[in-house]
């Protein structure tokens, strides 16, 4: 189990009275201050902003108003979400100095329910990266083991939640960046439906692939964070009403809350095991499923057949889009300028702008997706891997025709050693092989630790129907009692 408090625990002790939202804030600064400087998870803290919200729900709690559970809750963002008038860099030095002009629409939506912003945490420069170690200012280490990377790139989320710096956090996940680093670091991870959370305020990396998700210590924790999240937003033309599910076709209700594991069909994907995948965690994923499968619950194998191409495919299509998203860094319009007045030439700088301003791993993507791109190689590149794509998608459709849900490993292998994969990117960009079809799917998933090899721990992968994160969460709730 995760150590400290989680949302209702806060929420009991603000009704209580056992503590101030203040006093709580303070607390979590305390800690941050202890332990930050070695795990490295956070990049800003906002102190004066978070005790000024915490101060806000101290009155209304003091003035007798019902407060919602997210009330007083400390918690931290990736740093390439925006939060108003608080520094956002996507870890990257072409946008260091700027300052959020506006606010991102999750985050809008968790101020009005009361939560505390305690600052911006750590992540791969834009989102690119498995290891959080591709960011331009600082590395992150791994809780469990600080000779270990946290996974990425939402690693100084997934940190701060595990090491109790915060109780829960938002992280964006692209090709995996909320369940890898939630597995990592032995805490929960949502990879919500395409287009069931706004991206409007997330810093575009892939945007036909970004979503923004909850981290958090439990399941129940992040699906309150999750509710509070979700929903269309008139700012984001491709978010979508996250529709209720009333009468569950499957076995177990969601107004219940108590899964019936009996008659659950569970698809594990015969791709997913055996070459490439540590033995340690290949055996604990199997031991977890025999102990569901001893619950009652259906393990069916089934056959995603293109998952050999997702990573390929995904590496063109990230990297296409990412090509066109960071097109708008240009040293005019934000953060780093190589603009010396009177001297420069435009296109010069433009050049020098993005020459100093983006890191090697960026620049890689922007190359290979501008090639990717071109005019001669887009039929090549860039279409066949959108038809990838579809068949990707509909081996997922095929697949829960039989199932309800899908069991697979988050990652092939534990939290590796700082330094281990860096200078290697291939073998990065294979740890997002379990999660990165997901998102060319456009489905939601969940990470969920299940055990530890050694002192490190193992995530247990649920990916689910579109829109229904609440099944999943059912399931997972169910799982978090047995294992
Ligand atoms: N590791 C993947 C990448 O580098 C995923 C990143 C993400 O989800 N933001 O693209």
């Amino acid at each position: 189990m995760v150590k400290g408090f989680t949302i209702s625990d806060i929420h009991q002790g603000l009704k209580e009275k056992k503590f101030s939202a203040q006093e709580l804030a303070q607390n979590y600064f305390k800690k941050i201050n202890s332990l930050d400087e070695k795990l490295g998870a956070f990049l800003e803290i906002a102190q004066n902003e978070a005790l000024s919200q915490a101060k806000r729900v101290d009155e209304s709690i003091s003035q007798g108003k019902k407060v919602s559970l997210l009330a007083g809750v400390p918690m931290a963002i990736k740093d390439n979400i925006l939060v108003k008038d608080i520094k956002c860099t996507a870890a990257s030095k072409i946008l260091e100095g700027y300052q959020a002009p506006f606010e991102a629409t999750s985050v809008k939506k968790l101020r009005k329910e009361g939560a505390v912003f305690l600052g911006k945490t750590n992540l791969d420069e834009f989102g690119m990266g498995a290891s959080t170690e591709n960011s331009a200012f600082k590395k992150t280490c791994n809780p469990h083991d600080p000779t270990r990377v946290p996974g990425g790139s939402s690693g100084g989320s997934a940190v701060a939640v595990a090491a109790d710096e915060c109780c829960c956090a938002l992280g964006s996940d692209t090709g995996g960046s909320v369940r890898q680093p939630a597995a990592f670091c032995g805490v929960v991870g949502l990879k919500p439906t395409y287009g069931a959370v706004s991206r409007y305020g997330l810093i575009a990396f892939a945007s036909s692939l970004d979503q923004i998700g909850p981290i958090a210590k439990t399941i129940e924790d992040a699906e309150i964070v999750f509710n509070a999240i979700k929903g269309k937003d008139p700012k984001d033309s491709t978010s979508v009403e996250v529709p209720k599910i009333k009468n569950l076709k499957g076995p177990y209700g969601v107004s219940s809350r108590a899964v019936k594991i009996e008659n659950l069909r569970i698809g594990i994907p015969k791709e997913y095991f055996g070459e490439g995948i540590e033995p340690g965690v290949e055996k604990i994923i199997k031991e977890t499923i025999k102990k569901v499968e001893k619950q009652g619950a259906k393990i069916e194998e089934i056959s995603l057949p293109h998952t050999k191409y997702a990573i390929a495919c995904y590496y063109i299509i990230c990297t296409s889009e990412a090509s066109a998203n960071l097109a708008r860094y240009d040293g005019i319009r934000y953060g780093l300028s190589k603009d010396e007045e009177g001297k420069s030439d435009l296109l010069d700088v433009y050049l020098e702008t993005r020459e100093e301003g983006f890191g090697p791993e960026v620049k890689r993507r922007i190359m290979l997706g501008t090639y990717a791109l071109s005019a001669g190689y887009y039929e090549a590149y860039y279409l066949k891997a959108q038809k990838v794509r579809t068949l990707i998608k509909q081996d997922f459709e095929k697949a829960f025709q039989k199932v309800d849900v899908i069991f697979t490993p988050v990652s092939p292998f534990t939290a590796f050693k700082i330094g281990e994969k860096i200078e290697d990117p291939l073998a990065m960009y294979l740890s997002d092989v379990f999660t990165a079809s997901v998102n060319l799917a456009g489905l939601p998933a969940l990470s969920l630790p299940c055990s530890k090899l050694g002192k490190l721990p193992v995530g247990l992968q649920i990916i689910g129907k579109p829109f229904r994160e609440s099944e999943i969460f059912e399931v997972g709730r169910f799982i978090e009692k047995i294992v």
